[in-house]
């Protein structure tokens, strides 16, 4: 079975896409894309665009559409992107999935099939806000959903768990509102495209996988 198809995967930190998105590149053998990624392996391999965003980069400055999207096209020119991929987290505003649609139609590529991950807000910020990371092993848990046995203290190797800046809860809210307020309109957006499908991102990794399947079934069909 291929896949055939650009899949998008949308959804707020911590709901769980980039797990699925793994699990389902490996399965239908398709590459799983972020722009972080590649702009890591632009910038690692030398490319004529990693050299340009190299600098940007490192100013910590955000990385403008040209660059990015000249970096989506070079990648989905690769013979592993022939037959469909992932993109995990990409697009994030409407002009980079616009320009996107331009570029699937330049390579065969119908109309991408885009899901939305959908989870309650306040699960999602005990999902986040929960989260503890082993300082020795790097192990994570979750103080609600995954506590270790004895609290603050890492069940592998005994290494004292701390909260990394980004997961405390008013870094949290910031980082799902800011979410919520650049995505919504990319939601709209393939909405009106047809091209929306929603999950449940708040259920088990295996429904979701399930919920997924299905989807894809469907749209083959
Ligand atoms: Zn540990």
């Amino acid at each position: 079975m291929s896949l055939n198809r650009a899949l998008i995967f949308l959804g707020p930190p911590g709901a769980g896409k980039g797990t699925q998105a793994k699990q389902i590149a490996e399965r239908e053998r398709v590459p799983h894309l972020s722009t972080g990624d590649m702009l890591r392996d632009a910038v690692a391999r030398g490319t004529a665009l990693g050299q340009m965003a190299k600098p940007i980069m490192e100013r910590g400055e955000l990385v403008p559409d040209d660059i990015i999207l000249g970096m989506v096209e070079e990648r989905l020119s690769r013979p592993d992107s022939a037959h469909g991929f992932i993109f995990d987290g990409f697009p994030r505003t409407i002009p980079q999935a616009e320009q996107l649609d331009k570029i699937l139609a330049r390579r065969g590529f119908g109309k991408p099939l885009v899901i939305e991950f959908r989870v309650d807000s306040e699960k999602l910020l005990r999902r986040l806000s929960g989260r503890w990371t082993c300082s020795v092993g790097g192990e994570t848990y979750n103080i609600y959903e995954r506590p270790p046995k004895v609290p603050g203290v890492c069940d592998r190797d005994g290494g004292k768990l701390v909260q990394r800046s980004d997961d405390r809860p008013e870094v949290v809210n910031e980082r799902l509102a800011s979410y919520e307020r650049q995505t919504k309109p990319l939601v709209d957006y393939y909405r009106r495209h047809g091209v929306l499908e929603v999950v449940d991102g708040s259920a088990s990794i295996a429904e979701v996988n399930r919920a997924l399947d299905e989807i894809l079934k469907r749209a083959e069909g």
